[in-house]
Formats: C-alpha cells, sequence, structure tokens
C-alpha cells in the first residue's frame, strides 16, 4: 500500500469512528445492559430497549439527560460501531423490524464496538511512532481491523477477538514505552479514586488501567500522561491542559467533568454537557 493510499485509509476511519447517531437504529440504548447507579434512566438487561427510546430511533430525553443527571448516557461513546452494525443489515432491517436477528445485531456491536476502540487506539499510536518498523505493523494491524469490521455479522462473531487484541497491546505497550517522558514507575499506584491531584506534575506518567474516578486533577500538569483504558468518571479536569496527553477517548471525556478552560487533544471534541 502506498503511502497516499494509507493516509486516505487513515483519514476514512479518522471519520468512521465518530459517531454518527442519525444513521443508527439506536443499538446502545437496546443491546447494553445498563444500570441507574451508572448515570442510566433504569437498570435493564442486555436486549431490551430502553423506556425513553422512540420508535424513530431517538432519544425521548436528549434534552434533558444533563439536567436529569444521565452520565452513563451522555458519556457514552460506540466509537462510529453503531452505525457502522445498523449499515450492515441493509434490507434485512433492523432488531424492531427484523427480531430474529437482533441478537446477532447486538452482538455484532459489541464486537465490532471493540475493534473500533482498538482502531481508536492504533491511530493514534501511528501518530506517535517515529520508528519504521513499528509504523509498518501498526499499519497492517489497521488494515486488518478493517477488513474484519467489513466483514458480514456471521464472519465478525466468528473471530479471534483475543488474539488480535494481544497483538494490538503489544504495538500499543511498545508506543507507551517509545514516547514515554519519564522511566515507568512500577511502584506509582493505579488507585486514584477521590484522590487530591490537584496542581501537581504528572508528566509523563502513566495512568494506564488507572482508576480515576471522582479523582482531582484540576490544573494538573499532564503532557505526555498516559489515559489508556483510565477510569475517569467524573474525575475534576477543569482549567486542565490534556492537549498532549496519550490515549485518551471521547467516552473518557465526556464522563469526566471539565469546563471551558479545559483542552483537549486535537481528535477530541468538548461535550456539550460541559
Ligand atoms: S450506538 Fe452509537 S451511533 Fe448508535 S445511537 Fe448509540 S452512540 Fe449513537
Ligand atoms: S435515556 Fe435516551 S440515551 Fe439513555 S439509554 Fe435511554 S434512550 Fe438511550
Amino acid at each position: 500500500m502506498t503511502n497516499s493510499e494509507m493516509m486516505d485509509k487513515v483519514a476514512d476511519l479518522q471519520k468512521a469512528l465518530r459517531i454518527d447517531c442519525e444513521k443508527c437504529c439506536g443499538l446502545c440504548c437496546v443491546a447494553l445492559y445498563c444500570m441507574k447507579t451508572d448515570g442510566f434512566p433504569e437498570n435493564k438487561a442486555a436486549g431490551v430497549p430502553c423506556r425513553h427510546l422512540r420508535s424513530d430511533f431517538r432519544c425521548d430525553i436528549h434534552d434533558r439527560l444533563a439536567e436529569q443527571k444521565m452520565k452513563g448516557c451522555l458519556g457514552y461513546d460506540c466509537f462510529g460501531a453503531g452505525q457502522k452494525v445498523t449499515q450492515k443489515m441493509g434490507e434485512d432491517g433492523n432488531w424492531k423490524t427484523n427480531p430474529q436477528k437482533a441478537k446477532e445485531l447486538f452482538q455484532t456491536f459489541t464486537v465490532v464496538f471493540q475493534l473500533h476502540q482498538m482502531a481508536w487506539y492504533l491511530l493514534e499510536a501511528l501518530a506517535l511512532s517515529s520508528d519504521h518498523k513499528l509504523q509498518t505493523a501498526i499499519e497492517s494491524l489497521i488494515v486488518e481491523n478493517e477488513q474484519m469490521t467489513a466483514a458480514t455479522p456471521e464472519e465478525i462473531l466468528s473471530l479471534d477477538l483475543g488474539a488480535y487484541r494481544e497483538k494490538v497491546n503489544l504495538v500499543l505497550k511498545q508506543i507507551s514505552h517509545q514516547v514515554a517522558v519519564m522511566p515507568a514507575n512500577k511502584k506509582m499506584t493505579k488507585n486514584f479514586l477521590g484522590k487530591n491531584l490537584s496542581g501537581k506534575n504528572f508528566d509523563g506518567s502513566d495512568f494506564s488501567m488507572a482508576l480515576m474516578i471522582a479523582a482531582n486533577l484540576e490544573g494538573a500538569s499532564l503532557r505526555g500522561s498516559n489515559f489508556l483504558g483510565a477510569d475517569l468518571r467524573d474525575a475534576n479536569i477543569k482549567n486542565t491542559d490534556l492537549s498532549k496527553s496519550l490515549f485518551l477517548t471521547q467516552m473518557q471525556i465526556n464522563a469526566a467533568s471539565g469546563n471551558t478552560e479545559t483542552k483537549l487533544p486535537k481528535n477530541l471534541v468538548r461535550p456539550l454537557h460541559w
């Protein structure tokens, strides 16, 4: 593949990873199980439509989600898996018009979600990589990802996701190591639940998979900090510069509490409910 073909592929993928709820049959509001304690309107099982999902697949209380403190709904981002899987159904309709296919559709959605999430990280890894061999490995994983998500639901459900995830994790580890501002501190805790870290210097810190629920990061310095998989629900990131932080996702940002002074990486958008 030429450089320009790869650049086109990357641009297409960046677009495909953005949610487009207009083109989706409300998959997240049906396929996933929800808990009231996580900021959803009710406890519901996977496969059961939320009581607020309208017949046109729009949310009945969309304009009131912030007012009603529906943090789970406000925070969710499917990395574009919803519209991708909805379009796969084509003439087969959707989960409502074709209930026989609903289970397959929901399962496909959860697999494509995971693939798109990995694609999100791979795109960032590609942008960060300066090593030719690693770049080639990342590009080939991106191509593989695209082929997998383009497959039929039946093929998608028979994929060996674990084997692919292992390959992705390996390159992400290599990239994290390459771009680390400081050597990884193995003794650094991963539990920052409710901790006050305000104004401190965490440049280059490894927060990957850290528990940071309700941590106060206001005004902290986070240049080059790695947030891969960190739980940032209700974390205070007001007046915080995250523009040079690594491996953040829209879902993490949506779930955190920021303000107009919070600086985000270029690939993320400021949530409307901040
Ligand atoms: S699954 Fe994704 S695209 Fe579909 S409604 Fe939910 S967030 Fe929107
Ligand atoms: S309240 Fe709206 S956004 Fe939340 S799960 Fe229900 S339909 Fe979806």
